[in-house]
């Protein structure tokens, strides 16, 4: 009834399995009964044209809601006032670094409010969550999502749980905790605390923003596509680095510059799209390496990148697909190629990652050498979290901090090392 506070004609019209085509409802659905095809948001592309034109973005918040019109919502925002729309970093230091002419990195590491990507999906799905009626929210997840589950569920004043694995980093379990939310730490790899929260909303119908709100929440990362666009002066880049875990983000980001394009927002220049996987846990990294169309599942992941460590990735076939149908590749870093990633960010741009984004940066660096992505064409890489969350990854490799008493004295020998008649002619 009061579908559309917003137009007379809604621009998001259901959800629609993407396998075989079929609609339903907007309601906490997921799957198809059918096929088990996954349900993803539909939108009336005609009625989206008029309304969302360049002219009429300029005038727009800067916050993920200024793309409205593409997002699986009925009413006004509420959530995510101040979520999104995060620097596109032009990185020529880093560009010099691993040769090549024109880079950028999207920094969600300060999107706010709790410094991850998640961020935008979780405004999406608390937005989502009130619509329906929902009083209780929760999530599976690998750290960031109950970091962002949890913050803006207590502002939103919806009771919360959040799950995750037992073996997560402190930063990510304290950045849970601190809002009031029941942290629920589950022993065993994401995959058993994915399972478990699947059978939970089953049966108490909380909303679960990745289990039974995934096709809204989902949505909610096509933004990084359209800021990236958008910011580029309404162009796609030629080649887009994205961190994949369950293949949601990559899939999405896929999907932004389709729309963008047949929206007319940005011309077709073909954008490519990279999965950057952890090689202790790269089912879709191996199965593009491999020319492969299913993924074999990874039952123990082995990585410091705990925030991709997902073996069996709900949207890994359709990550795959995108990779594949975009002429792009996928590739994996080891440990301590995700440090170097983390730390050559943070030396050349002043940007700190966590674990993920070192992921990309190495992945970015492999690609670029073994010549996949070439040096003359535009690249964005996308940064997705905050190293601040991750400090264990780096805390071995950095060195120490120089202690001293505090007299300038002992600063000249001990720090500069000057000898002592230099030092009192200074
Ligand atoms: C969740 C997450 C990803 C990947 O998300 P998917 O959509 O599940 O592939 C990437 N980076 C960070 C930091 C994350 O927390
Ligand atoms: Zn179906």
């Amino acid at each position: 009834m009061s579908e559309s506070s917003f137009s007379a004609r809604p621009f998001f019209t259901g959800l629609r399995c993407r396998e075989c085509g079929r609609t339903y409802p907007k309601t906490a659905a997921h799957v198809c009964e059918f096929d088990f095809g996954p349900l993803e948001a539909a939108y009336d592309y005609d009625a989206i044209r008029p309304s969302l034109t360049r002219e009429a973005l300029a005038s727009r918040p800067h916050n993920l809601w200024r793309y409205r019109e593409l997002l699986p919502i009925d009413g006004a925002p509420q959530a995510g006032a101040s979520t999104g729309f995060t620097p596109l970093v032009r990185a020529d230091r880093l560009a010099r670094r691993l040769g090549v002419k024109e880079l950028y990195i999207k920094n969600d590491a300060v999107n706010h409010p709790t410094l991850s990507f998640k961020d935008r999906v979780v405004a999406v799905a608390l937005t989502r969550a009130r619509e329906l009626g929902l009083d209780t929210v929760a999530c599976a997840s690998t750290g960031n999502l109950a970091n962002s589950v949890a913050a803006q569920a207590a502002a939103a004043g919806l009771r919360c749980f959040v799950f995750i694995p037992a073996d997560l980093e402190r930063g990510k379990v304290l950045g849970s905790l601190v809002y009031g939310a029941r942290v629920v730490s589950v022993r065993g790899p994401y995959d058993r605390v994915n399972r478990l929260c699947s059978e939970i909303a089953g049966k108490y119908g909380w909303g679960f923003v990745n289990v039974n709100l995934r096709a809204y929440y989902a949505e909610g990362s096509k933004t990084v596509g359209y800021e990236i666009c958008e910011q580029l002066g309404w162009r796609a880049p030629r080649h887009t680095v994205v961190p994949v875990a369950s293949g949601s983000l990559l899939t999405k980001i896929d999907k932004a510059y389709r729309e963008f394009t047949q929206l007319g927002l940005i011309g077709d220049c073909a954008p490519a799209i990279y999965g950057a996987q952890a090689a202790g846990c790269g089912p879709v990294a191996e199965a593009a390496q491999h020319g492969r169309d299913f993924i074999k599942p990874v039952a123990k992941p082995q990585t410091i990148a705990k925030s991709l460590a997902i073996g069996t990735p709900a949207d890994g076939h359709y990550a795959l697909r995108a990779i594949r149908d975009s002429r792009g590749t996928a590739e994996a870093a080891t440990d301590p190629e995700i440090v170097e990633g983390i730390r050559l960010l943070a030396e050349t741009e002043g940007i700190f990652a966590e674990t993920a984004g070192g992921v990309t940066v190495a992945c970015a660096r492999k690609l670029i050498a073994s010549g996949v992505i070439p040096r003359d064409e535009s690249i964005v890489l996308c940064i997705t979290g905050n190293g601040l969350k991750t400090l264990e990854a780096v805390s071995d490799s950095l060195g120490e901090t120089t202690e001293i008493a505090g007299n300038l004295r002992e600063f000249e020998d001990t720090i500069l090392r000057v000898p002592r008649e230099l030092a009192a002619s200074v």
